[in-house]
């Protein structure tokens, strides 16, 4: 996705951009290996959305000719907080519940289309070339996935989108180069998904049912309709600190079951399965500081999870690829990008929600890391909006919008807020 996204903007100012992968990438309607994470629950959120409909005009509608049922991101969508259903409303934030796969496919659809962006597919990226003194990189090295063929691709630019398994860090230290200082938040996560035929209509209207992971209930899902099917659904169950979601049925079924939400267990109890439970492990959020660095080569960027990769239960990784990939669009208006400036500007877009999730992650009283007054109180507060959401649309809807990356967390703490949460939480309530 931070490929695709970064390779929009790159070919408004390059006469040829390559985007190589190692998978056959335009043949790939389903998932692929090289994304073995696109097998489970993936939601952009609206912020993100709204970047994708600015850059691939129509690209909204043409997810809901394929299929794809969009709706309020608000309204259309059952939150779940420690059992209890935040109260709905109308936010006007549009949500498109499409599966990974069909979302990536739309967008790489619409890149295909863009003259001058090229795929190199089946080919492992080996390592970087560089000038002879290192300082500035001058392409990359890549191998045909039989083994066969490794080959120098030469370009005045090379941005590494490679995902969180990205080698950078130790490509810099061969190229005698610090390696970016990194931050770990281990959340031990495991998402487990399976696919079910229904004999029933769970969802109504609704979008999808997401019972959130708390401090007090751990465990969570995602439960939501697969595009083009009203009787079919993915549902994605997520446990931290190593309480995984099962594969076995018998085991994925008893954790759904302890889920603090009834509803999806009773959906799936009848269900028709269509697959077995895959299990993804997830051991802990990684963010590269390369903004932190004082050297750096020319001619190389970083981007998407390979800077930053965040807790998935917040979904928040997609959505800072296309915010990112902006960044980039504003490096390129004025000439070359330089690696250092650019990477201190997207640092600042990971800021807030890198705070936001490693700070709600160290809520959990098994993740180690250290808690700051700042942490504490922020976590201590949005506990008590969310407790306060249950009753009141308007904390919902702005909940919505800071998790969603359409406001900064400090929305959050507006007077206007803060009077609803005190209010709710000093006021008896009728539920
Ligand atoms: C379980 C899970 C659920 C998630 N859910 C959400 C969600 O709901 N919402 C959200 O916004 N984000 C979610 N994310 C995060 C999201 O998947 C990523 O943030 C997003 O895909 C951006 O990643 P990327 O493009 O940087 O890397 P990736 O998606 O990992 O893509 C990397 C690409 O590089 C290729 N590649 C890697 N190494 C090489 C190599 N050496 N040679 C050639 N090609 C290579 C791969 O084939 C792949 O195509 C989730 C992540 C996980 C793990």
């Amino acid at each position: 996705m931070a490929g695709l996204l970064a390779a929009r903007v790159l070919a408004d100012r390059f006469a040829e951009v390559v985007l190589v992968d190692r998978d056959a990438v335009t043949e790939a309607k389903g998932y692929r290996r090289g994304v073995p994470h696109g097998r489970h629950a993936h939601g952009i959120m609206a912020k993100g959305q709204q970047i994708l409909e600015a850059q691939f005009p129509g690209i909204t509608a043409d997810m809901t000719a394929a299929g794809v049922r969009p709706g309020d991101f608000n309204g259309d969508i059952r939150w779940y907080f420690n059992g209890k259903r935040i109260r709905p409303g109308h936010s006007g934030l549009l949500c498109v519940p499409a599966t990974r796969p069909v979302l990536e496919y739309h967008v790489r659809e619409r890149v295909r289309r863009i003259p001058n962006v090229t795929f190199l597919e089946g080919r492992d990226i080996l390592g970087l070339a560089t000038t002879a003194d290192n300082t500035r990189v001058s392409g990359a090295r890549v191998r045909e996935r039989d083994g066969t063929g490794v080959e120098t691709l030469h370009a005045d630019l090379v941005l590494d989108t490679t995902g969180r398994g990205s080698r950078t860090p130790a490509w810099l230290a061969e190229m005698g180069y610090a390696r970016p200082p990194e931050e770990r938040v281990k959340v031990g996560l495991a998402y487990t998904t399976r696919h079910y035929r229904l004999d029933c209509d769970p969802l109504g209207s609704d979008l999808a049912i997401v019972p959130a992971p708390t401090p007090a209930f751990p465990r969570g899902a995602f439960f939501y309709q697969l595009p083009g099917h009203t009787d079919r659904i993915e549902l994605s169950l997520t446990g931290m600190l190593g309480d995984h979601p099962p594969t076995d049925p018998e085991g994925f079924h008893a954790f759904a079951k302890s889920l603090p939400v009834p509803e999806i267990y009773q959906a799936i109890r009848t269900a028709e399965p269509l697959d077995d439970p895959v299990m993804f492990q997830y051991p802990a959020s990684v963010r590269r500081r390369y903004e932190r660095l004082t050297r750096f080569p020319d001619r190389l960027l970083v981007m998407g999870d390979a800077a930053c990769s965040f807790n998935p239960i917040y979904a928040q990784g997609m959505t800072m690829a296309a915010i990112e990939s902006l960044k980039l669009r504003d490096h390129l208006a004025h000439g070359m990008p330089q690696a250092l400036p650019f990477f201190r500007d997207i640092g600042r877009d990971i800021d807030n929600p890198w705070a936001l999730s490693a700070g709600a992650d160290l809520g959990f009283p098994g993740v180690d890391g250290k808690r700051t007054l700042k942490v504490r109180l922020g976590n201590a507060y949005v506990a008590r909006l969310q407790r306060a959401a249950v009753h009141d649309s308007a904390l919902t809807d702005a909940f919505i919008r800071a998790a969603g990356l359409v406001d900064p967390p400090q929305a959050l703490m507006r007077p206007a807020n803060m009077l609803r949460v005190f209010r709710h939480s000093v006021l008896p309530t009728s539920n």
